[in-house]
């Protein structure tokens, strides 16, 4: 079974977090063996990508949630890095500034949605309006329940559009993010990425669970379907991240646009230059 059937999530079904399990790693594959078949499929990516630049049809549009720590800085760095940057555009989305909250939920997440030949990658998305803003009451619950379907519809304009919509919940364990948050206070380069925040929304993580469950139940289609990413393994998850991603970009079926010129008339004009010389 491929990883994109395997972690797919398929519309409507209830994804019970709490007992999946965070710990996967790829069968009959030890770290290092699945450490260079990443390397592998980090050059494909990056093949793929060129094509979709060249061919400036189609957009892919990569959507990373989940908890704090759960690793979307990890995953942007380790499997879209080595992407060339002309073609891949990063978005990072925080608490709405005030010129974002003054228009519509999604006006800030279009805004920012890849035209055609870009990969455009979401570190947090519109999904933030139906997770932190649920879990902390911050619009009245008919608003945030509404959402859901824009959310839908809005994604399904994008795949008419051209857009290929992949969608990552990075699914870590309690114990897992207590670690990471350690590793945070006793290796002073990380000191920085600690915020109050992290502590505090801990509590809610059972509340997150709920709504995370909503969002997978409601919101994976067809056109834009969400994967749920075991990550307690940063290795098993970039692995897992790159495959699902190429095994995508191949399926579109993408080629290097015909050239514009006759070549053998440039051919012809380029053996000229050359006995001229
Ligand atoms: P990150 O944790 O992504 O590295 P920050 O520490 O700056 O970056 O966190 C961004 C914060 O912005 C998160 O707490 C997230 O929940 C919040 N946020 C993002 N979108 C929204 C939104 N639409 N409404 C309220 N809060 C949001």
């Amino acid at each position: 079974m491929s990883l994109s059937t395997k972690f797919r999530v398929r519309p409507e079904d209830k994804v019970d977090l709490d007992h999946l399990d965070a710990d996967w790693k790829p069968k009959g594959m030890d770290r290092a063996e699945a450490e260079e078949k990443f390397a592998q499929l980090t050059t494909r990516l990056q093949d793929l990508q060129h094509m979709m630049y060249a061919e400036d049809k189609r957009s892919l549009l990569v959507v990373l949630q989940g908890r704090d720590a759960a690793g979307k800085d990890g995953t942007i760095r380790h499997v879209f890095g080595p992407m060339n940057p002309q073609g891949c555009k990063v978005t990072s989305f925080k608490v709405p500034s005030k010129l974002e909250a003054s228009h519509d939920f999604l006006w800030r997440c279009h805004l920012a949605a890849p035209r055609r030949g870009q990969v455009g990658i979401f570190n947090r998305s519109h999904y933030e309006d139906v997770l932190v803003v649920r879990v902390h009451d911050l619009v009245p619950e008919a608003r945030w329940k509404a959402r859901y379907e824009h959310i839908n519809n809005f994604e399904r304009l994008l795949a008419d559009s051209g857009t290929t919509v992949l969608k990552f919940m990075l699914h870590i364990d309690r114990d897992e993010q207590l670690e990471r948050f350690r590793k945070r206070i006793d290796k002073p380069h990380k000191n920085w990425k600690i915020s109050d925040a992290d502590y505090s929304e801990r509590r809610y993580w059972d509340d997150y669970t709920k709504a995370f469950s909503d969002v997978l139940r409601r919101c994976s289609r067809d056109e834009a379907p969400w994967f749920v990413i075991p990550s307690n393994r940063k290795w098993a998850r970039n692995f897992a991240i790159a495959s699902i991603v190429a095994e995508t970009m191949e399926g579109l079926g993408m080629a290097f646009p015909e050239p514009t010129v006759d070549m053998d008339e440039i051919k012809r004009m380029y053996h000229e230059a050359e006995n001229a010389e």
